[in-house]
């Protein structure tokens, strides 16, 4: 990527221990606030996705939300939110999934997406990929294709890369968890 990404490391704050014991939560919402810093991630998402020719972006609750938004608009796609349980008021379909820390669960509204929407799903981190595994299912459940996943941090000590690549999904990680640009 063109521009240096290592400056988005300068805007995380580790909290250890939240929200469990023993877990050390990558704070991103300072590269949010930072206007360099959220162009700079913008950007190298776009750069990154646009030769897959996208026609929709799908963020997940809830720094996938103006993240997501953010490269919708930077490539000239639509945006879909998938949300946690008795959010969406219509006919939705649902995943549960485990996280790092506890289980969760995913819906979206079934007439969200069609058959002809190239997605990229959008979060602010990959860790075990539970949640990022749990939105591909959902939005394949739409009919839409899911193209690739984009988000800001990997946490490369965990094995999300593979159950996210196991559905034959692209990753486009920016940074780990230690601040090393990822390529
Ligand atoms: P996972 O399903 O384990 O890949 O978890 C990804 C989701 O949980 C993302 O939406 C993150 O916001 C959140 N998450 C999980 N672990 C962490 C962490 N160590 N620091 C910050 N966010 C995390």
């Amino acid at each position: 990527m063109a521009e240096d990404l290592s400056a988005l490391w300068n805007e995380v704050v580790v909290v250890p221990d939240f929200p469990t014991p023993g877990i050390s939560f990558k704070d991103l919402l300072g590269i949010l606030a930072n206007p360099v810093t959220l162009g700079l991630a913008v950007r190298a998402w776009a750069e990154a996705v646009r030769p897959e020719k996208p026609t929709m972006i799908v963020g997940i609750e809830a720094r996938g939300f103006p993240l997501g938004a953010a490269l919708a608009y930077e490539l000239g796609c639509g945006f879909v939110l998938l949300r946690k349980p008795g959010k969406l008021p219509r006919d939705v379909h649902r995943r549960e999934y485990e996280l790092e820390y506890g289980t969760s669960a995913l819906e979206i509204h079934q007439d969200a997406l069609t058959s002809a929407d190239r997605v990229v799903i959008v979060d602010d981190v990959l860790a075990t990929g539970g949640t990022a595994a749990a939105a591909v299912e959902l939005v394949r459940e739409t009919g839409a294709h899911v193209i690739s996943l984009a988000v800001l941090m990997e946490l490369t000590f965990l094995p999300g890369r593979s159950a996210v690549s196991c559905h034959d999904v692209r990753i486009h990680a920016l940074i780990d968890d230690e601040g090393r640009p990822l390529p």
